[in-house]
């Protein structure tokens, strides 16, 4: 067993020179969301965690 997929787009990685993705589209696409992730302004999440919980799902 042990066959890997792509973390990104869950489909099979089909060259492993790129797991855990499936190509290099995943992966930066992948390091883009991280990376937009880690430079969010500071303080958005304080502003939204005042109890307002429009963003949760039923
Ligand atoms: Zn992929």
């Amino acid at each position: 067993m042990g066959r890997a997929v792509c973390v990104y787009c869950r489909e099979r990685a089909a060259v492993p020179e790129w797991a855990p993705f499936c190509s290099e589209r995943c992966k930066l696409l992948d390091l883009r969301n991280w990376v937009d992730g880690r430079y969010r302004i500071p303080g958005e999440d304080a502003a939204t965690a005042g109890g307002d919980d429009s963003d949760r799902q039923p």
